[in-house]
């Protein structure tokens, strides 16, 4: 099912939630919908789903207008991040649900529901729960009874909104792999929201990157995070030193940095606004060097280091732990930086 987002706004009293949003979804495709707190991630995902209206606008599915159509009739399955299972009910009757409420015509037999709720049980992996009630379950195992509960109506299009937020890290990353998996053996079309970026990054097949109701950027993770088309997803995706530079017949300059190495910008001279990547700096000593080493932890893979320029703004970068032992650079030492790899926009 492919899910075409056509100029769709959406205002609250004076509040402009989402500004003429256009977002096309390809037929079993997994978009992650990235942003900062209020950027309008779940009010699309909700007019998607049918459970809100957009001002203006429309959603299809399939090429059709879904206008007018409530969300029960768009097949769409929805897990929300506090998604209350029915408490007095077991995992088992949790699934079954969204079967059992179907008008007479259309329900399943006994045996056919008992069939379907058992397979996607298996398929979730929590067969072995299936007579136990939510309150004895994990925050992870409660999930995937949401998402069985979810699936069991074999939507056309599964919505996810937080899924995974409650649940700490480990836990996370696990029902992130194990989603991944499940889209691609469903063949559904899912949207999913979060504000970490590391889970949309590794699970999307892309990312749409939403700031004050519009949409910034839709991309690939990798292109995404190698080329931000903006300075807002520059500053808002992975790390990144923003650094003001002067743009001279298309050489960047930043004191105290060799920029040589950098390719040369389309941009007229004057102030401009540079994003580097930590790992995107070559550190080396230099007795002649014009910044100096002002901090050095050695926790983890890399060795992260800052920087302060001859100005006194600090970088942020990082070596490998090889590179810090064959060269080791402690505090104070004076050091020379080359860029290698940079976005530049205009304006200071
Ligand atoms: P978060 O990551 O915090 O959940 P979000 O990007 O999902 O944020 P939305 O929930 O879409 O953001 O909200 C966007 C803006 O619209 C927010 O400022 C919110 O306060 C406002 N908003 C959402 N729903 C309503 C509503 N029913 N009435 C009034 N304002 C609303």
């Amino acid at each position: 099912m492919r899910i075409d987002v056509v100029s769709v706004s959406r205002q609250f009293g004076e509040f402009q939630a989402l500004r003429s949003v256009d977002l096309t979804v390809q037929s079993g495709e997994l978009v992650a919908l990235l942003g900062p707190s209020g950027s309008g991630k779940t009010t699309l995902l909700r007019v998607i789903a049918g459970l809100d209206w957009p001002d203006a606008g429309d959603i299809r599915f399939d090429g059709a207008s879904t206008g007018g159509r409530p969300a029960g009739e768009r097949q769409v399955g929805f897990v929300f991040q506090h998604y209350a299972l029915f408490r007095h009910m077991t995992v088992f009757e949790n699934v079954a649900f969204g079967l059992r409420v179907r008008p007479r015509k259309e329900r399943p037999s006994e045996a056919e529901i008992r069939r379907r709720v058992d397979e996607l049980l298996r398929l979730v992996q929590i067969d072995w729960l299936a007579d136990r009630m939510p309150a004895q379950l994990s925050g992870g195992q409660r999930q995937r009874v949401a998402l069985a509960r979810a699936l069991a109506i074999e939507p056309n299009v599964l919505l996810l909104d937080e899924p995974f937020g409650a649940l700490d890290a480990k836990v996370r990353k696990e029902l992130r792999r194990w989603l991944r998996r499940l889209h691609e053996q469903l063949g559904m079309t899912s949207v999913f929201v979060t504000h970490d970026q590391e889970e949309a990054l590794e699970l999307a097949d892309r990312v749409v990157v939403m700031n004050k109701g519009r949409i910034e950027q839709i991309d690939t993770p990798a292109r995404l995070y190698d080329n931000p088309a903006t300075p807002f997803v520059s500053s808002f995706l992975g790390d990144n030193n923003a650094l003001d530079c002067h743009v001279a017949a298309g050489s960047v300059l930043v004191p105290g940095i060799d920029t040589a190495a950098l390719e040369r910008v389309d941009l007229p001279n004057g102030k401009a606004k540079l994003y580097v990547r930590p790992h995107d700096i070559a550190i080396s000593a230099d007795p002649d060097g014009e910044a100096r080493v002002r901090f050095v932890s050695a926790v983890g893979a890399f060795v992260r280091i800052e920087a302060e320029l001859p100005d006194g703004r600090i970088v942020e970068l990082t070596r490998t732990r090889e590179e810090q032992a064959e060269e080791p650079l402690a505090l104070d030492a004076r050091v020379g930086l080359r860029l290698y790899r940079a976005q530049v926009f205009p304006g200071s």
